[in-house]
């Protein structure tokens, strides 16, 4: 298979100018609080640091890594916890921070995991709402962008690992070397 750069779906510019926007509305948000703002490695690691610094507020950062176990567990949203919290969450307000969402089945265990917590509350800021039928229902507090169902990369998102560098967003084509017929068994 072969993987290009397509088109430039958010420009580097725009995401940083909608980030402090996200910023600003947490502050307003949270005023008076601490806030716990929980990524989900690695995809968003950047929106995570980026939107850290346009939060004027007491802020601590916990990192969670998860997988999930392929074709057959994503129908159940099960998903893999490779890297837990560090600090307690108990009687905090949490903040999830998300790169995309697009089934949403990672984003439903990751918020269940995180209730059963005690947290004071949880909410969820997510970088790119992705249009597609959800198959969890999650709800989603503040969103970046929403964008059509394109599989997209970097700003954080990759492709086999590449691409997270990226200061902007675009769609990644994947082409068969075989002039797109079904793969070879
Ligand atoms: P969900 O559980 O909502 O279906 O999937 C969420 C995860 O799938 C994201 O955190 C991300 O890792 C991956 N993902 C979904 N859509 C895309 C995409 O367009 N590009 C990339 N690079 N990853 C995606």
């Amino acid at each position: 298979m072969q993987a290009e750069l397509g088109e430039t779906i958010i420009e580097a510019e725009t995401i940083q100018r909608r980030v402090r926007e996200l910023g600003e509305a947490i502050t307003r948000d949270y005023q008076g609080r601490e806030v716990v703002l929980v990524g989900v490695l690695k995809g968003a690691a950047m929106f995570l640091v980026d939107l850290a610094r346009a939060i004027e507020l007491p802020v601590t950062m916990d990192f969670m890594a998860v997988s999930s176990y392929g074709k057959s567990t994503e129908t159940s949203g099960i998903v893999r916890i490779l890297k837990d919290l560090e600090e307690s969450i108990e009687g905090r307000d949490v903040l999830v921070v998300e790169d995309i969402v697009d089934s949403g089945l990672t984003l439903r265990y990751i918020l269940d995991y995180l209730l059963a917590r005690g947290p004071a509350s949880v909410r969820v800021c997510a970088l790119l709402d992705k249009q597609v039928p959800r198959r969890a229902t999650v709800p989603i507090d503040y969103t970046g962008f929403v964008i059509p169902n394109r599989f997209v990369v970097g700003y954080g998102l990759d492709y086999a690992e590449l691409y997270r560098n990226l200061p902007y967003v675009a769609e990644l084509q994947v082409s068969h070397e075989n002039g797109g017929g079904p793969e070879p068994l």
